[in-house]
């Protein structure tokens, strides 16, 4: 049957494109999406953020109206029915529309906001893209807050920049300059769409405002353009069904359906369809109904879907069938130290749905769709010690993994569903191992109330958002407090090396305590530094004078002084032996000799690092061989 799918392709008859609309939080991910739509999702929902999942098929008829004022477009033969777009902006959708690794959608939007430049979640999208092999043009969005914008709208952008005032074209010279600056940073080679020498090395910055919707026409024609230039061959429609998950939902009257992207192939009611489960097996069921929003209008704005007897990708579909809800009652899925451990909800989304078209198929299926999502947790690569991660979908799941490989954050646990009591047990394990890694790492999931009191029991930390980069920031700052508890604990323990020289016409008391001028011939000499003196009689002893409680260089208190200062030295006898005195059990041919051990050495290495230098650590070593420090 594939082979004949594959026979049967042809460039004469292609499928829509799915797109993508990633970037930055604020960029205008929402409003450029709503203008390509032409309806106005964002003003109703509440504060403008966008929590569902759907997709928007614009029909290629829509997209002839909208690229007419686009300057030479009348030369371009429009060979793709259409385009996909998926609803919701950010990572989760990209991530979630996978198959084995790679990605369904077929070309992204990037929108920069062209007057921040690229940020944070711009360079995140970017190394998505790049991971995925994704190609993408760029939105330079709200061009009509450059100073002095004047707004003309039904022209091509290019016209509509060459009739700005001569300060505006600088100003967005000097933008366009910077954010090319800044794609450079990332290895990556861009150009303005109408200056690019060559679309296949460089991506194209098309400038558009979402507000005025200036550029808008330009955006498509170039996802039109790019997607049938570049993609022709991806985009020839197959019978080989691919078909995602993106979101399981209750619908009051339809039971539980499931959202899905139908890449290629097709849908028919009744099909025998198989899917994964949570719980590492498989469920197969017919297609009730297959339901689809009218067309132009977002898939779920209204409960009014109009029921298809077939539905031929690309398209976003919703699916009502028997047991949907059987399996949403389910386990949720967890993966521990490289085994499949199951229990909860289940985590279809990203997975593709199979269809049987005949009895003896069911079984195969049922084995390939079990396969593949063994395949997909047997990605995950776990660390002995790390900290917990848990997330609402594999795509999520698999974005803020790539994100903390890339940030070396190690993990050692990873599951798919809400943070329970069991995980924060799990999390306590490791808190004995390594404070640190005592923390769940909950992405865009909740967090039980019993559970986050356990924690507070245990002391394991459970950071929560929906932004990988929050996440990120607790966790560093987490892990920064630690540290510096850690140092602060373990400040007397550590002792750093010194050799001071004493200089004899300033020893101004010489017993109980000790009071000198001194000149720091090597390392560094603290406050609380215990001093020594090699002993005359039998250089394998050691005489101590006692812990430095005070340095004082040009008048001045300090609490460190490094190699090359002279310093006034206070050494007050520890008190463990009888004082000893200056001129009588030392004097100033004896070098003054920090007092180190194993275990001061070990935390020094441990907690203080990177408070020495090349050259202190070079003393450490001498002293190390003087003390006989094994
Ligand atoms: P998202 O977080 O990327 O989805 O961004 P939104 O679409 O929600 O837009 C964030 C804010 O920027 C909203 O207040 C929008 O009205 C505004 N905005 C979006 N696009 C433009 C644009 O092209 N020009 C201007 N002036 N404002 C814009």
């Amino acid at each position: 049957r594939k082979a004949e799918a594959e026979k049967n392709r042809s460039v004469s008859n292609l499928r829509a494109a799915v797109i993508c609309v990633l970037g930055h939080v604020d960029t205008g991910k929402t409003k450029i999406l709503d203008k390509l739509r032409r309806t106005s999702v964002q003003a109703g929902e509440a504060g403008g953020i966008t929590q569902q999942i759907g997709a928007t098929n614009v029909p290629i008829e829509n997209i002839k109206e909208q690229t007419k004022i686009v300057r030479g477009i009348s030369q371009t033969e429009f060979r793709i029915p259409g385009l996909l777009i998926i609803d919701t902006p950010g990572h989760a959708s990209f991530s979630n529309l996978r198959s084995r690794g790679s990605s369904l959608c077929d070309m992204a939007i990037l929108v920069v906001d062209i007057m921040h430049g690229l940020e944070e979640q711009t360079i995140e999208s970017l190394n998505l893209l790049k991971a995925k092999k994704t190609p993408f043009v760029v939105a330079l969005n709200k061009i009509d807050r450059l100073y002095d914008w004047s707004t003309m709208s039904r022209k091509d952008v290019r016209d509509i920049i060459s009739s700005q005032g001569p300060n505006t074209q600088n100003e967005f010279q000097t933008r366009t300059k910077q954010v090319i600056l800044q794609f450079a940073e990332q290895g990556m080679n861009a150009a303005l769409f109408y200056e690019n020498p060559d679309p296949k090395t460089y991506v194209s910055l098309v400038p558009t405002s979402a507000i005025t919707g200036e550029g808008m026409g330009n955006l498509l024609a170039l996802l039109v353009t790019n997607c049938q230039s570049m993609l022709a061959k991806r985009l020839m429609f197959s019978e080989e069904l691919q078909a995602t998950v993106l979101e399981v939902k209750a619908i009051t009257g339809l039971g539980t359906t499931i959202d899905c992207i139908l890449v290629n192939g097709r849908l028919r009611e009744g099909d025998t369809v198989v899917m994964a489960t949570s719980d590492g097996g498989s469920i197969v069921t017919q297609i009730r109904s297959l339901l689809m929003p009218q067309p132009m209008k977002e898939l779920r704005v209204k409960n009014d879907y109009i029921e298809h007897k077939e539905v031929v990708a690309a398209q976003g579909v919703k699916i009502a069938a028997k047991d949907l809800e059987k399996v949403i009652a389910g386990k949720i899925l967890s993966v521990e130290s490289g085994g499949v451990v199951c229990s909860g909800q289940p985590i279809i989304s990203g997975l593709n749905i199979l269809v049987a078209r005949s009895p003896d198929e069911v079984e195969i299926c049922k084995e390939e769709v079990v396969k593949d999502l063994a395949r997909e947790l047997g990605r995950i690569k776990l660390q002995d010690r790390g900290v917990l991660v848990q997330a609402s979908t594999l795509g999520s799941l698999e974005a803020l993994l790539e994100f903390l490989k890339d940030s070396k954050i190690p993990y050692s646990s990873v599951k798919i569903g809400p943070v329970v009591k069991r995980d924060v047990m799990k999390a306590s394990s490791m808190l004995e191992r390594e404070n640190q890694y005592g923390t769940i790492l909950a992405f865009d999931v909740k967090v039980e109330r019993d559970a986050q009191e356990l924690a507070d029991q245990l002391g394991v930390k459970i950071f929560q958002a929906d932004i990988i980069y929050h996440l990120f920031d607790q966790f560093t700052a987490h892990r920064e407090q630690l540290k510096q508890q850690l140092r602060q604990q373990n400040k007397h323990v550590a002792v750093f090396p010194c050799k001071l020289r004493i200089l004899p016409q300033y020893v101004f008391n010489s017993r109980d305590p000790i009071v000198m001028g001194v000149i720091v011939e090597d390392g560094i000499v603290c406050v609380g530094t215990p001093i020594c003196v090699q002993s005359k009689e039998d250089p394998s002893q050691f005489l101590d004078l006692g812990i430095v409680s005070s340095i004082e260089s040009n008048h001045k208190s300090v609490e460190t002084a490094r190699r090359g200062l002279e310093v006034c030295i206070k050494i007050e006898n520890a008190g463990d032996s009888a004082p000893k005195m200056f001129g009588r059990h030392f004097d100033e041919k004896d070098m003054l000799l920090s007092k180190i051990s194993r275990q001061s050495i070990d935390a020094c290495k441990e907690y203080f690092r990177e408070d020495l230098i090349k050259g202190d650590w070079q003393l450490m070593v001498e002293l190390k061989k003087l003390f006989q420090i094994l």
